[in-house]
């Protein structure tokens, strides 16, 4: 896009129309703040374009980070191959437009005085967003607390630290050993995101420790993509064989309700245990920390918004995006929040400008990459109920990758990854 609101309604002469008619406001949005709580790929995309859409807006992203890694592609890491570099992205671009990017967190967001809180002072907005992804429920897990999971039992589903821990620990187990990966209950972060990692780690095995395996224990019976995953495993790692390099055993009987980071276990609701070389928790979640103190989250621990505008229904004038949001049918991915955080900025600048906004579309891709030459996706394209209450797909629109998808179409999953990674933090960040 390269003009902004403001130069298109210079250039068509709007501006002098509206003056000659004394309107008081001339509907830019100069002087009106917005303040974005958390600088992942909802905020980040949102922030950017209510600048791009009215660079007369003052936008301020609350940012503890000075660099986010990106979740999608992490897996990659852990497959060893890509690097952490190759997952981190930094606020120069936004900068660069315009925006203040201020590296602290928020501490409180007061909806009737309408500011964000940090430790440093209070940011006043006249519309917020928040983005802060997912808060981890290690409670509901005996044993387990954000300590184990930072020292021996990563989580690794916020990139960073943990995902390099996850790394160095597949890297020096020995062969033999088994990798158990305890996959959550829904809704959660990244869908099939358990289950590519599994892939990931099992092409790893294959090619550098053929003795070990990864097993998944899992709270739930079915899971997104199964049938294409479980067809790739069953190509790639022998899945359903006495050497298979991945073993799925499904919930509810191996919900993992403990761990002893000491021994190196889980147990389940039987008491069954379970030993690993490694051991990747992924906890049950829910929309992150800021959002439940601010009162944004209903009983499911998730935000309950107006889907057309991604307006809180509990706090207006605060828009809630990304996995924090309750955006059903839309899963809890990158692509999501990127596609709501644009849909939250066009309602934004509308509303700022006392406009009614429009009726947005939405969309969702989800590539995995589960071994060489071998990727899947799932598409869909969204729209507004008739009623406004739901997102739902358009029929007709998307779809998953066929069953009987020939090799090279596989490989071109992979390449078509690689390009919807480049193509998207490009989109949020440059
Ligand atoms: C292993 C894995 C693989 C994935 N692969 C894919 C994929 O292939 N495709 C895809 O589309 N999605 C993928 N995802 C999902 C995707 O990463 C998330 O859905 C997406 O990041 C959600 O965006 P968000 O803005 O809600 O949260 P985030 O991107 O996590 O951003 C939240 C930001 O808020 C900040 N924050 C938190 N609390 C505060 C506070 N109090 N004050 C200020 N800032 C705060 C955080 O520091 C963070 O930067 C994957 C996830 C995982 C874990």
């Amino acid at each position: 896009m390269t003009m902004n609101r403001r130069d298109f309604v210079k250039a068509t002469g709007a501006l002098a129309a509206v003056s000659a008619i004394g309107a008081p406001s001339i509907a830019l949005g100069d002087g009106k703040k917005v303040v974005v709580v958390g600088g992942g790929t909802g905020g980040a995309t949102a922030a950017k374009y209510i600048k791009m859409a009215d660079e007369g807006i003052d936008v301020t992203i609350i940012e503890p980070n000075e660099h986010y890694y990106t979740c999608y592609m992490s897996n990659e890491v852990l497959g060893g191959h890509r690097t952490m570099d190759q997952i981190r992205q930094n606020y120069d671009g936004l900068k660069a437009r315009g925006i203040k990017v201020v590296h602290e967190a928020a501490t409180g967001i007061d909806a009737d005085k309408k500011v964000v809180k940090t430790a440093s002072g209070e940011f006043p907005y006249d519309r917020c967003v928040v983005s802060p992804g997912v808060a981890m429920l290690y409670d509901k897990i005996e044993g387990y607390s954000p300590e184990v999971a930072d020292t021996k039992m990563p989580h690794a589903w916020k990139a960073g630290d943990q995902t390099k821990l996850l790394r160095s620990q597949l890297e020096s187990m020995d062969d033999g050993g088994v990798v158990v990966i305890v996959s959550p209950p829904n809704p959660f972060r990244c869908p099939p995101g358990p289950y590519e990692r599994a892939s990931q780690i099992a092409w790893y095995l294959k090619e550098n420790k053929p003795k070990s395996k990864v097993m998944i224990l899992d709270s739930k019976q079915k899971f997104s993509k199964q049938g294409l995953f479980t067809q790739a495993w069953e190509k790639l790692y022998g899945f359903g064989t006495e050497n298979a390099l991945i073993e799925w055993l499904p919930g509810p009987d191996n919900t993992v309700v403990s761990v002893d980071s000491d021994a190196m276990s889980v147990t389940n609701d039987f008491g069954d245990e379970v030993k690993g070389a490694v051991i990747n928790v992924i906890p049950p979640q829910s929309a992150g920390k800021i959002a439940i103190d601010a009162g944004l989250a209903d009983d499911s621990g998730w935000c309950p918004v107006d889907k057309k505008t991604f307006e809180s229904t509990i706090h207006k004038g605060i828009h809630v995006i990304g996995d924090a949001s309750i955006a059903t049918a839309m899963p809890k991915s990158g692509y999501s929040a990127n596609s709501q955080g644009k849909v939250a900025a066009a309602a934004i600048i509308a509303m700022l400008n006392g406009d009614e906004p429009g009726v947005p579309a939405y969309v969702n891709t989800c590539y995995s990459i589960l071994g060489k030459d071998y990727g899947i996706s799932v598409a869909a394209v969204y729209r507004l109920s008739e009623d406004g209450s739901t997102i739902a797909g358009v029929e007709g629109s998307g779809g998953l990758t066929p069953s009987d998808a020939p090799d090279f179409a596989l490989a071109r999953e992979v390449q078509y990854a690689y390009s919807w990674y480049d193509n998207i933090v490009h989109d949020i960040f440059a």
